[in-house]
C-alpha cells in the first residue's frame, strides 16, 4: 500500500502496518550497524572510483572517522561526466526565477561545458587543490557552476547564504580564508533587489583575511564598481581563458570537499567540514534508499544553496543520481510575472514532471495561508513524494499538505553536520508506515539513542524523554570535523553528555514502542515549570492545532516562583487579532484553554501574544533563543543569521505594553 493511503489511515491501521512491513528495513539497518565495512563497500559501488579504496572505514581515532581510505574519486565527475555517455542531452539543471521571470535548462552536456568554463576561470585566478573558494551568490545557475567547478579541481567551496549582511560575511571570510570569492551583482527576493557587491566590498573591508581575487557574475540587476586588479567579470574572464577543457582532479576520498556553516539558531554558527568520497557515497545511497530518485526524473528542492539541503539535494544528490535538478529563485507565492501566485510550485511540478520534491515546514506554513484549491489546480500525477526537513513538522501542517497533494509527506530529521537524513523513512528499501509527528526511524549507518542528559544512561522505555545522540563511528557523509578546530568538534559535540562518548544532536526526543522517534525540540528549548520538563514543541504543536493560528513559538521565561513559565507568540490567521484587543483577548483565552485541556495546566502559557511575524533565521528556523532573551530582558546574542529584525522588535514592543 502506498504510504499516502497509510498517511490518511487511522492510528491503529498505521501501527499494524508498521508491525508487518518494517522487517526488512530493520534487517538492512542492522546490517549497516553490525557490518559497516561490508555494508558501505556495497554502497560505494554506486559511484565511480578512479582508484578503489583500500580500507573502507578507519575509526581508529574516535570520534574521527575516515571513510574509503586510499580511494580516489571526484564529486563533479560523478555528478556530470559519468552521465555523458548515457544522458548527455537530458536536462541536468533547470533554473527557474520568478524574480527575473526567466527559465533556463542545461543538459548534462551543457552543464559539463559551463562547469569547465568556470573551472578554467578559477585556475586562471590561481586556485589549486585545497584552496578555499567562498561563494556568495543568489540562486542562479552560475552558483551551481561555481560549486561544481570547485569540486572538479579539488578546491574547497564555502557557500555563504546570499544576502547575509557584511558582518556575517566578514566573519566567514576570516574563518574560511578564501583565495577567491565568487559573487554576483545582486540577489532579488519578492521583487526587491539587494545589491551584493557593496555588501561584499564592505565585508572584505571588515575582514582580516583578504582574497586575491573576486569573480563576478553580472545579472544586470545592480551596478557594480570593480576594484582594479582584484575584481573580474566572469563573462570577460571566460572569453579570455584559452582552454575550456578542464579535466577532473582525482581526489583522495578523505580530502575536504567543502565547509558550510550551521544555521546559527542556537548561537555562533559552526563551520562543518565534509569529505569527498564518503559524501559522494552517502548521497548516492540516500538517493536510492530514501528518496527513490531515479535517473532521468526531476528533483525539486525549494531550499537554497546556502544551506546543507541545497548542497546535498539541489546540487550533488540529484545529479549523482542522473536526475535533473530544479533550482528555484523566488518566493513560494510569486508567479513568473512577479505577481502573486500561490500555485507556482505546483505549476512547476506539472511542467517539469517533478517526481521528488523537498521543502521545509516553514514553506508549507506559508502556503497554508493560501486558498487550498490552489493545490488542486495542476496535474501533480508525476509527484511521488514530498520530503520536509529543517524543523518539527506539526501534524496539522502535515495533514493539510498531505490531503491537498495526495502524495506521501515524509518528514526528514537531520542537521548540517550529518549531510543527509538521520531519521526518516527509507522508502526505497521498504515502504514503512508514516506516523504523524514522527520523522520515522534511524537511517542505516546511524546508531541513534535516547539518553538521560545528566547521567548519559540510555533510555529504552517507550516514551522516555532524553537527548537524541548518535554513537560512533558516524556514517559516510557525516561531518569530518569543525573546520580548523578539531577541539571544538570533540568538545562541543562529543563531550556534552556525562559518562558517554556520543555525538549530541542537542535535540530532545522520545522513541515509541515501534522504534519511531519523535523530536521534541532542542535541548536548549526545554522548559522546566515547577519541576515539570516540557518540550516547547509539544506546546507549539497543541497551539498550532487551533484553527485560527498560522504559526507559533513557545519559549520558557525565567519566573521567580515556578523557575520557568511558557510564553507563546502566535501569528493569527485573522489579522484582526493584531489590532483589536478584544479579539486578541478572546483568542488568547481559547488557546490557553486548548493547552490546558490537552496538556494540562503546567503547560499553559502565562501569556499568548499575537504578532504579525516571528523572528527566524534566513533558513526559516524559529529563533526561540532570541525571543526568550528579549522576554528575559537579556542581550539576544549573535543575530547575524536573522531574517527580519522588525519581528523581534515587535515582540519587544508587545512586552512593553
Ligand atoms: P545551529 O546549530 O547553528 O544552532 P541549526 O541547528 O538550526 O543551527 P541546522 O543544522 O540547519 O542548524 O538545523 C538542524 C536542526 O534543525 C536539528 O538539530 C533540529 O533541531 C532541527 N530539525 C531539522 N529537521 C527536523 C525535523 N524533521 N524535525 C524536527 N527538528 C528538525
Ligand atoms: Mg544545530
Amino acid at each position: 500500500m502506498p504510504a499516502a493511503a497509510v498517511c490518511a489511515g487511522t492510528k491503529t491501521q498505521r501501527q499494524s502496518e508498521t508491525a508487518n512491513m518494517s522487517e526488512s528495513y530493520r534487517a538492512f539497518h542492522q546490517r549497516s550497524i553490525e557490518s559497516p565495512e561490508a555494508f558501505w563497500s556495497e554502497q560505494a559501488a554506486m559511484i565511480d572510483w578512479q582508484t578503489a579504496p583500500t580500507r573502507i572505514m578507519d575509526a581508529d581515532t574516535p570520534p574521527f572517522v575516515r571513510w574509503f581510505v586510499g580511494g580516489k574519486t571526484n564529486l563533479c565527475h560523478n555528478a556530470i561526466d559519468r552521465h555523458l555517455a548515457d544522458r548527455a542531452d537530458q536536462p541536468a539543471l533547470i533554473h527557474v526565477s520568478t524574480e527575473t521571470g526567466t527559465e533556463r535548462t542545461f543538459t548534462f552536456r551543457q552543464l559539463h561545458e559551463e562547469v569547465q568554463r568556470t573551472a578554467a576561470c578559477l585556475l586562471e585566478l590561481g586556485v589549486t587543490k585545497g584552496d578555499r573558494v567562498l561563494i556568495y551568490m543568489p540562486m542562479i545557475p552560475e552558483a551551481a557552476f561555481a560549486m561544481l567547478a570547485c569540486a572538479r579541481i579539488g578546491a574547497i567551496h564555502c557557500v555563504v547564504f546570499g544576502g547575509f549582511a557584511s558582518g556575517a560575511l566578514a566573519s566567514r571570510i576570516d574563518d574560511a580564508t578564501p583565495k577567491v570569492i565568487v559573487s554576483s551583482d545582486a540577489g532579488s527576493r519578492g521583487g526587491k533587489v539587494t545589491a551584493y557587491k557593496p555588501l561584499l566590498d564592505e565585508a572584505i573591508r571588515l575582514s582580516t583575511h583578504k582574497p586575491d581575487a573576486v569573480l563576478l557574475a553580472d545579472r544586470g540587476l545592480a551596478p557594480m564598481a570593480l576594484v582594479p586588479g582584484r575584481d573580474h567579470l566572469a563573462a570577460d574572464m571566460a572569453a579570455r581563458v584559452k582552454s575550456t577543457e578542464v579535466a577532473c582532479t582525482w581526489l583522495d576520498a578523505t580530502d575536504v570537499s567543502y565547509t558550510i556553516y550551521t544555521s546559527g539558531t542556537t548561537g555562533r554558527p559552526k563551520g562543518v567540514q565534509r569529505d569527498v568520497g564518503g559524501y559522494a557515497v552517502a548521497l548516492a545511497a540516500s538517493m536510492r534508499h530514501i528518496f527513490d530518485g531515479r535517473a532521468g526524473d526531476t528533483y525539486f528542492s525549494t531550499s537554497d544553496i546556502g544551506w546543507v539541503v541545497g548542497h546535498s539535494y539541489i546540487i550533488y544528490g540529484p545529479l549523482l543520481a542522473g536526475m535533473a535538478t530544479l533550482m528555484y529563485e523566488g518566493l513560494p507565492t510569486q508567479g513568473m510575472d512577479g505577481q502573486p501566485d500561490g500555485a507556482i510550485w505546483w505549476r512547476l511540478v506539472e511542467k517539469y514532471k517533478v517526481t521528488v520534491m523537498f521543502s521545509a515546514p516553514t514553506a508549507v506554513r506559508v502556503l497554508k495561508k493560501q486558498d487550498p484549491a490552489l493545490l488542486k489546480k495542476h496535474d501533480l500525477s508525476s509527484l511521488r513524494a514530498l520530503f520536509l526537513a529543517g524543523e518539527p513538522l506539526d501534524e496539522p501542517t502535515a495533514r493539510w499538505i498531505s490531503d491537498g497533494l495526495g502524495v506521501p509527506i515524509i518528514d526528514n530529521y537531520w542537521q548540517t553536520e550529518s549531510g543527509w537524513p538521520i531519521i526518516t523513512l527509507a522508502n526505497g528499501v521498504e515502504h514503512m508506515a508514516t506516523k504523524f509527528g514522527s520523522p520515522g526511524v534511524p537511517m542505516y549507518g546511524y546508531k541513534v539513542k535516547v539518553v538521560h542528559e545528566a547521567t548519559g544512561e540510555e533510555l529504552t522505555a517507550p516514551g522516555e524523554k532524553g537527548v537524541v545522540v548518535i554513537e560512533g563511528p558516524t556514517p559516510p557523509g557525516f561531518m569530518q570535523t569543525v573546520w580548523n578546530d578539531d577541539a571544538r568538534f570533540v568538545n562541543t559535540y562529543w563531550k556534552s553528555i556525562p559518562g558517554r562518548m556520543a555525538y549530541s544532536t542537542f535535540d530532545w526526543g522520545i522513541r515509541d514502542a515501534d522504534g519511531y522517534f519523535y523530536i521534541l525540540g532542542r535541548t536548549d528549548d526545554v522548559i522546566n515549570v515547577a519541576g515539570h520538563r516540557l518540550g516547547t514543541r509539544e506546546i507549539e504543536e497543541c497551539i498550532s492545532g487551533h484553527a485560527q493560528v498560522a504559526e507559533v513559538a513557545v519559549v520558557g521565561v525565567a519566573d521567580a516562583l515556578k523557575g520557568q513559565v511558557a510564553m507563546a507568540f502566535a501569528v493569527p490567521k485573522d489579522a484582526g487579532a493584531l489590532t483589536d484587543a478584544g479579539r486578541a483577548r478572546s483568542l488568547e483565552g481559547e488557546v490557553m484553554k486548548r493547552v490546558n485541556d490537552e496538556l494540562g495546566a503546567v503547560a499553559r502559557p502565562s501569556r499568548v501574544m499575537f504578532v504579525a511575524a516571528l523572528p527566524k533565521t534566513r533558513s526559516g528556523k524559529l529563533l526561540r533563543r532570541a525571543i526568550q532573551a528579549v522576554c528575559e530582558r537579556r542581550d539576544p546574542g549573535d543575530l547575524s543569521t536573522m531574517d527580519d529584525p522588525a519581528s523581534l522588535e515587535s515582540i519587544r514592543r508587545q512586552l512593553d505594553l
